[in-house]
């Protein structure tokens, strides 16, 4: 970095300077509404560049660079009110090393022997001023000093008191105390369902959102029909009951001769007192003694970041002893004795360059947004299904839109909706084809109102054939690394000058090396995934994929021969699953294979029997009967098992397994299992893996940070394991297991329905 200059500043970085000012000020206006343009990202990434400015050219820097004030002016829809103490924002470390940073600054000038660890709740900032117990006000944070008056809309959360409990200590004279108000993430999808029910108008992109335009409606009964919530995290102006403001200071400062308890002398011990006083606060927060705390309490939530019921952007780490805060001070927007660690940020904003449609294994006919590469929650996006037609319609998304990208823990990618206001009119609409984009093929409904279509040339179209192959090979069904999508593809595309050898899935355990050698395939660019091209013919370019240069077999190959013959050996349930039977995913495979131990029995049923079975329906039934029906699945069957693919369970027969009859929920996170390893091990044994809890479930097994199945449990008197009691129940069964569940014994609350 050069030195700082304050004395010439080229007239391109003053301009960008001003421009930056403007952009964020107009941003954070439009955030603080509740309706924002562009993502948290990218509003982060426009405040570094201004920062880099202004730490270059510090003359710049004036009260009213976005840069050195809190939140956004007031608008005129609410009364101003003035903040009894000013409210701040927090300074940011987005990695271990800002982390580190300012903990040794604040440990260099003051010695902090304990620190708070709470969860950055993505809500919106609210101040509440109780005075001798009663709430007399209640205002969004605005600039800092002046707020919004919203009392009459606070007033309608359920969780905020109106009157503070003075069972165990009396109400303070007067107590400022501020939070985040927010939507729960089930209450926000419900809200969106009810909003797109009645037409009112736009869903909400996330519950950020949600919470700030409920919040701030002109009409408090419309508040109240949105269920908001609160949390408490911070303290303003404070005076202890029986003492008068003359008497002491303001704010954590408590009057000098004020009794030991009732004086504010630390974060986590205001917190026992406010919720004494029956204020909203988490129970998620830790008093930790060292830094390596703080990072696994950071790093703990980064895994179980959708644990709690509403959305967290981050961590926040206050020093904990208010005479340290005092001594560290703020600066002019934030205070030193706190930090906020931000999570990657789930929701992003990029350009959405192109719709494409892609046929699946099932021969459904998909379209799928194809954008600017965009790193979303840590991991780079470029992709993410739009589902069918009615669903880019419904999302209003057209070609060439920016648009929100959100990915939120295991669940994939999803194009939120368009940001209207970037529009510049070049955007096209998206016109769903009538023919398959892989064999020209007439697409179809399977029946009449289904909003799917459909490729109804399902044994040859090269597209459904290479879905299928690569499902096979794939985590669920038969587990073989060396059959990549990329090798499904060779093995299935027609391409010169070698005919795909694989005109179905039969033929896949008959391949020989003979076939294999000559394929070739094209090169796929990846930024497009569209074969890159040769620059002086304009032809594809293709490349030998099983051969080497001399013509020889890869090592893959031999691999690739050893996975296939590995794969013989699965369980039924895979070699069902592996069939890309409609509805036939793991868990039908599981029951069929369970109850029938043979293709050949499940092949003879009849629907009904089919549907009798435990966990299938009549859908699943109706579906398995049709697929054998058909020729050339029959025949991929009796090759299959002609080549020595496994076509029955061996071992006990039904009702001898361990947990035969016995249902399992998995929650939270073992040591010793992963979560599909945990299934495998109760399905093994002729349990079920289930994933909601009912009062028909056996056992819940509850590993570290279980979340709301373990409360439904003990509610609903399911019997608890931990992760030994699951070791009992796979090695010695239920009754052992009961023994040793750690939820007492005890009737379940019966719904009396009075
Ligand atoms: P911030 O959100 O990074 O942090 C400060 C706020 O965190 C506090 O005001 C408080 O309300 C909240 N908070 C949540 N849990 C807390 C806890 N446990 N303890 C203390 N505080 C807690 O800062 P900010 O000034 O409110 O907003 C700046 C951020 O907002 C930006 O970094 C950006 O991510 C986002 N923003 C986005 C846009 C946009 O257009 N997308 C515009 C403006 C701001």
């Amino acid at each position: 970095m050069s030195a700082p200059d304050n004395t010439t500043v080229p007239d391109e970085v003053r301009a960008r300077h001003a421009e930056l000012c403007r952009e964020l000020d107009d941003h954070g206006y439009r955030y603080y509404m509740g309706a924002p343009i562009v993502s948290d990202a990218e509003y982060d990434t426009l405040m570094l560049e201004l920062r880099d400015i202004e730490d270059r050219h510090p003359i710049l820097i004036t009260q009213d660079s976005p840069t050195q004030k809190v939140g956004a002016p007031i608008s005129v829809d609410f009364a101003a009110v003035e903040h009894l103490v000013r409210m701040e924002s927090l300074g940011n470390a987005f990695d271990f090393d800002e982390l580190n940073a300012w903990a040794d600054r604040a440990s260099a000038e003051v010695p902090v022997d304990a620190y708070l660890c709470e969860l950055k709740i993505d809500g919106l900032a609210v101040d509440l001023v109780y005075e001798r117990g009663r709430l007399v006000r209640a205002a969004t944070r605005g600039d800092g000093r002046v707020g919004e008056d919203i009392t009459l809309n606070v007033r309608t959360i359920g969780v905020v008191p109106e009157r503070l409990d003075e069972s165990v200590r009396a109400a303070p004279e007067l107590l400022e105390v501020r939070g985040e108000v927010f939507l729960p993430v089930e209450d926000f999808h419900e809200l969106n369902k009810r909003i797109a029910d009645e037409g009112s108008h736009a869903p909400f992109a996330n519950p950020r959102n949600a919470a700030a335009g409920s919040l701030r409606q002109k009409d408090p009964r419309v508040t109240a029909t949105r269920p908001l919530s609160m949390i408490v995290h911070g303290v303003g102006a404070y005076v202890p009951a029986g003492y008068s403001e003359a008497e002491g200071g303001w704010g954590v400062d408590s009057p000098e001769s004020a009794p030991e308890e009732v004086k504010f002398t630390s974060q986590s011990k205001t917190y026992a007192l406010l919720g004494e006083w029956g204020l909203p606060l988490s129970d998620r927060y830790k008093v930790v003694a060292t830094m390596d705390e703080v990072r696994e309490y950071v790093g703990h939530y980064r895994e179980h970041r959708h644990d709690p019921a509403y959305e967290i952007d981050g961590i926040v780490v206050k020093v904990d002893d208010f005479a340290l805060q005092r001594r560290l001070g703020s600066t002019s927007r934030a205070p030193r004795w706190a930090i906020a660690y931000k999570y990657p940020p789930e929701e992003v904003t990029t350009k959405l360059v192109d719709i494409k449609v892609g046929v699946g294994r099932t021969g459904r006919v998909t379209p799928y947004g194809v954008m600017e590469p965009v790193l979303v929650a840590g991991s780079e996006v470029e992709f993410a299904t739009l589902h069918n037609a009615q669903e880019v319609a419904r999302k209003a998304v057209l070609i060439g839109d920016t648009v929100v990208l959100r990915k939120a823990g295991d669940v994939i990618p999803e194009i939120v909706g368009p940001v209207t206001e970037r529009r510049d009119g070049t955007e096209r609409e998206f016109v769903m084809p009538k023919e398959c984009p892989e064999c020209g093929t007439r697409l179809g409904q399977q029946k009449e109102g289904d909003v799917d279509l459909r490729c109804p040339n399902a044994r040859s179209c090269p597209g459904q054939l290479r879905e299928r192959i690569a499902f096979i090979a794939g985590r669920k069904a038969l587990d073989i690394e060396a059959l990549g999508y990329v090798a499904a593809t060779a093995l299935t595309q027609p391409l010169e000058p070698a005919d795909p050898p694989l005109k179905d899935e039969g033929d896949l355990f008959d391949l020989t090396v003979d076939q294999l050698l000559p394929i070739r395939t094209y090169v796929l660019d990846p930024d497009t995934t569209e074969p890159k091209t040769d620059p002086k013919t304009g032809d594809p370019k293709v490349v030998s994929f099983f051969a080497n240069l001399k013509g020889e077999p890869k090592k893959t190959v031999e691999k690739l021969f050893d996975q296939l013959e590995e794969a013989k050996k699965k369980p039924l349930w895979r070699i069902l699953v592996s069939l890309s039977i409609r509805h036939v995913g793991p868990r039908a495979a599981e029951d069929l294979a369970r109850h029938f131990r043979s293709m050949d029995a499940i092949r003879q049923a009849s629907e009904e029997e089919l549907a009798a079975v435990d966990g299938i329906g009549p859908t699943i039934a109706k579906s398995v009967r049709e697929w054998f029906e058909v020729d050339w699945h029959a025949e991929i069957v009796r090759k299959w098992a002609e080549a020595g693919v496994r076509m029955e369970d061996e071992g006990q027969a039904p009702g001898s397994r361990l947990l035969e009859g016995v249902s399992v929920v998995v929650t939270g996170s073992l040591e010793g299992f992963t979560r599909d390893g945990a299934k495998e091990s109760i399905a093994e044994e002729g349990g079920r893996a289930t994933s909601s809890v009912s009062k028909r479930t056996s056992f819940v097994v509850v590993g570290d940070a279980p979340g709301s199945k373990y409360d439904k449990a003990v509610k609903l008197g399911v019997p608890v394991l931990d992760e030994a009691g699951f070791r009992i129940l796979l090695e010695q069964g239920a009754e052992a297991a009961e023994s040793v569940r750690i939820n007492p014994q005890e009737e379940p609350e019966e719904d009396t329905g009075e």
